[in-house]
């Protein structure tokens, strides 16, 4: 029977609750959500001691349906001042399902920098003094050391410690690259409460519970093999995320110089295609990598320098997109190198990138400089006023050095796609509770839905009144993004995804499960569209135009 684990961290005391009805069928997003949006109050300070942050695998995590290891992580955002959810792959999420644990809730404030330690025996509030002021990679070499490799870590690194507003949540994948859920500043709630790292550790934990062993395979199976049969996922496969830099760039939606343009020159030697090249002339550089078990895209890579020493695990297209042609920076190793500074401080690459980008209009540094931009994200670590202002994102860095372009929404920058192109997703950013989050309805062309018009000034909130709630219920079952993408094109594996749910848990969805799950976390979020006019149907989409 799936537990909730609350931590208190002032008592240093920690308890198994039972799992209440209502959150009996939630996972992932919707479970984080549901538990942030009752239990902290709606006026909390997001630093303060009544906000919460809370860990949640997702419904299908740990079982056989594909890439369903995503961590939920939630809590009031100190960049929104939403409720906010971000979420990583990796390993955590996995190692706390076969742990029983369906939540972990973390309140209160501990006395001293701690570290909490989950396994099956028990949960320890271990001192993490020694830890302070290190950056993740530090962490983890050092947790990884001490507790062997079959832990997962979830961390933060200065810039969550010194409670910085574009602070993220680092998480480990199987082999220890960092995964991070990095929007909304979560890293500063887990600093604010004086927590470093949660150490999670499943041995001797068994399987997770099943409901219908076989129905699932059967499902997982069909969904899996209908999933790799999409050309897209063939693209990411080979290229990865950074395959979207040209796409981008051939419909003007690249964010370029600020996000005053949306092509870039040097767009070719920041390109998906480009990095694989390289990749391919470099020692240990792997343009196929998978940040969790059970992952059947493999969209990672690990990107090396020259000599074949790691700089970054995985390079991804947002980061291309707001460090690269947002700062006009076309060097990739340039690139590379500002996202592991970025993941070793435990920064969001997007709202850094963007608040570099504003910094550049302001003069601060010069357009296009990778290495000066590398030195203005050090001080990050370092505390230096110009420091605190580029780890506070992009709003704070454009209103303290009065840029009056700061692409953001709710504080938050936007992601790599430039809503005047994609219209769909410019609604997403407005209405959607979680700030400019393209994981939370990227409405993107679509070579399966050609009748779709991207930069039509009409029916827009539709389809992204739909891509919403279809996101919440992929980050609620606790899936990835990506092989969740070709469900959109073709609804045979939407049926699927819903059986696999349904052999999970022994509930008897219908085909409007989605659809009603991504509502009912959307009306939990306090969403502001207007959810009593979103179609029923997950096929609404298609007809959308
Ligand atoms: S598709 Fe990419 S992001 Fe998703 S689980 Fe696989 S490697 Fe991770």
């Amino acid at each position: 029977m799936k537990k909730i684990l609350r931590i208190d961290l002032s008592k240093r005391r920690y308890g198994y609750e039972d799992v209440s009805t209502a959150y009996a069928t939630l996972g992932g997003r919707g479970l984080t959500s549901k538990i942030v949006s009752e239990e902290v109050p709606a006026k909390a300070d997001p630093l303060g001691k009544d906000n919460k942050v809370v860990f949640a695998p997702g419904i299908l995590a740990a079982t056989a349906a594909p890439n369903n290891g995503r961590l939920s992580v939630g809590a009031k955002s100190p960049l929104t001042h939403t409720i906010k959810e971000a979420n990583a792959g990796g390993a955590a999420a996995q190692k706390l399902a076969r742990l029983g644990i369906k939540a972990v809730v973390v309140e209160n404030i501990a006395s001293e920098l701690t570290m909490i330690k989950v396994s099956k025996e028990e949960v320890s509030f271990l001192p993490a003094e020694g830890l302070k002021g290190k950056g993740n990679y530090a962490v983890i070499s050092t947790l990884k050391a001490e507790y062997g490799e079959g832990v997962a870590i979830i961390s933060i690194g200065p810039a969550g410690e010194r409670l910085l507003s574009a602070a993220s949540v680092s998480v480990t994948s199987p082999d220890f690259a960092v995964r991070m859920a990095a929007r909304g500043g979560l890293g500063a709630v887990m600093g604010s409460k004086n927590l470093k790292a949660l150490v999670i550790d499943d041995a001797g934990a068994g399987e997770v519970e099943v409901n219908d062993k076989e129905k699932l395979q059967e499902a997982a199976a069909a969904l899996s093999k209908g999933i790799l049969s999409h050309p897209l996922i063939e693209g990411l496969r080979q290229v990865g995320t950074p395959l979207l830099v040209m796409m981008m760039n051939a419909v003007g939606g690249l964010p370029t110089k600020n996000y005053s343009l949306g092509q870039f020159e040097g767009a070719e030697k920041i390109s998906g295609e480009f990095m694989v090249e390289t990749m391919a002339k470099r020692p240990n550089s792997k343009a196929v990598h998978r940040c969790m078990k059970g992952c059947i895209v493999s969209c990672s890579n690990v990107y090396t320098d020259d000599q074949g020493n790691e700089i970054v695990s995985g390079l991804e297209y947002e980061t291309v997109g707001l460090v690269g042609s947002n700062c006009l920076i076309s060097d990739l190793d340039d690139v590379a190198r500002i996202n592991r500074l970025c993941n070793d401080l435990g920064l969001d690459t997007m709202d850094v990138g963007a608040a570099v980008a504003v910094a550049m209009e302001a003069g601060l540094l010069p357009w296009g400089d990778g290495k000066a931009a590398y030195a203005l994200i050090e001080e990050v670590g370092r505390g230096t006023e110009k420091g605190k202002m580029i780890g506070s994102g992009c709003l704070v860095t454009g209103q303290k050095l009065g840029v009056k372009r700061i692409p953001q929404v709710k504080g938050q920058s936007l992601a790599g796609y430039d809503p005047r192109v994609l219209k769909g997703t410019g609604v997403t950013y407005a209405t959607s509770p979680m700030g400019a989050d393209h994981t939370c309805g990227n409405a993107i062309p679509s070579p399966a839905n050609p009748d779709y018009n991207p930069a039509a000034s009409t029916g827009q909130a539709r389809v992204s009144g739909f891509l919403q709630c279809y996101h919440a219920a992929i980050d609620s079952l606790g899936m990835c993004l990506f092989p969740s993408l070709p469900l959109l094109d073709i609804p045979e594996l939407q049926k699927l995804l819903i059986a696999c749910a349904s052999a999970v848990t022994g509930e008897p969805f219908d085909e409007n499960y989605l659809m009603n799950l991504g509502i009912s976390v959307l009306n939990t979020e306090k969403s502001l569209i207007r959810l009593q006019d979103l179609p029923q149907r997950m096929t609404a989409y298609r007809s959308s135009s």
